[in-house]
C-alpha cells in the first residue's frame, strides 16, 4: 500500500505523449513556489476552503460544496493499475505512466511494484523526481527520468527549498551511470533564480551528463497558492516571468 493524492488521466504535461500521472504524497523539500504543497505530508490530510462553505452543518455526512476535502488515500497496486489499464489504448508509441508527487522515491517499494506491473502489461514508465532521495533499483526501471535542478547555489537552494543541493547534484551524477535518459528542468522563479549566470551554471552541469537528453526551463505559475491557503500555509506569490525573459533564458539554456 502507499498514499497517493491523485491520478490524472490523459495527462499531456508530464512526459512525452498521453500519460496517466500518479501523484505520490510526501516530499522532503519545501519549495516556496511548489505547485502541489498538498503533497508535502505523506499522510492523508484535510484541505479547507472557507469561501466554499455555505454553513449547512452537514460536515459529518460529507461536504457537498468541496469546502472540506480529503487529500490522499491508502491505495494498492491494483487500485493504481485499474485506471492505467483503462487508459492503455490511448498511450500510443510515446505515452505511458508518469510517477510524480510529491516525491515518488519516498515510497519507492510501491513505485517499483507499480512499475513492474506496468512493464508486465507492456506499458512504459517515467518519473518526476527532486532526486533528494536515490533509489537506483527504481530509477533503473524508468524510460525517462525528469529531474529539477532548481538553483545552483547551495545556500540559496537551502533557503528556498529547505535542503541544500549538494546531495541532489551528487544523486543526479549517480543516476547518470544507470544509462536511463534524463531530462533536466529548472522552474524559473523571478527574484530567485532568473539570472543568466544561474541558468548558465546549471546548463554547464547538464553538459557533463552522458544521459541528459535535454535541459528545459519551466515558467513559474502560482498554481499552488489556493491549495496552500486550504492547508493554512502562507506561501509567497512570486512575479511570473515574461515571455521575453523566458526566451532570453532559453537561449542561455541551449546544450
Ligand atoms: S520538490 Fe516538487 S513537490 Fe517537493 S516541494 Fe519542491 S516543487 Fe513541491
Amino acid at each position: 500500500m502507499a498514499v497517493i493524492f491523485d491520478i490524472e488521466r490523459s495527462g499531456m504535461h508530464d512526459g512525452p505523449g498521453i500519460r496517466t500521472v500518479v501523484f505520490f504524497k510526501g516530499c522532503p523539500l519545501r519549495c516556496r513556489w511548489c505547485h502541489n504543497p498538498e503533497s508535502w505530508d505523506v499522510q492523508p490530510q484535510q484541505l479547507v476552503y472557507p469561501e466554499k462553505c455555505i454553513s449547512c452543518g452537514g460536515c459529518a455526512e460529507g461536504c457537498y460544496t468541496g469546502a472540506r476535502t480529503m487529500c490522499g488515500a491508502d491505495v494498492s497496486v491494483q487500485d493504481v493499475l485499474k485506471p492505467i489499464l483503462a487508459d492503455k489504448p490511448y498511450y500510443g508509441a510515446e505515452g505511458g505512466v508518469t510517477l510524480t508527487g510529491g516525491e515518488p522515491q519516498l515510497q519507492a517499494d510501491f513505485a517499483l511494484a507499480v512499475t513492474e506491473a506496468c512493464r508486465a502489461h507492456g506499458i512504459g514508465v517515467a518519473i518526476e523526481t527532486s532526486m533528494a532521495i536515490y533509489r537506483p533499483d527504481l530509477l533503473a526501471q524508468m524510460d525517462l527520468i525528469m529531474v529539477d535542478v532548481k538553483m545552483w547555489d547551495d545556500a540559496r537552494h537551502r533557503e528556498y527549498t529547505g535542503v541544500g543541493n549538494a546531495a541532489i547534484l551528487d544523486n543526479i551524477r549517480r543516476a547518470d551511470t544507470l544509462g536511463v535518459p534524463m531530462l533536466i528542468r529548472t522552474p524559473v522563479i523571478p527574484t530567485v533564480n532568473d539570472r543568466v549566470e544561474e541558468i548558465a551554471a546549471i546548463r554547464d552541469f547538464v553538459r557533463t551528463l552522458k544521459n541528459a537528453v535535454g535541459y528545459e526551463l519551466l515558467p513559474y505559475h502560482p498554481f499552488g497558492l489556493d491549495k496552500a491557503r486550504a492547508m493554512g500555509l502562507d506561501m509567497p506569490r512570486f512575479p511570473e516571468p515574461t515571455k521575453e525573459q523566458m526566451e532570453q533564458l532559453k537561449i542561455c539554456a541551449q546544450l
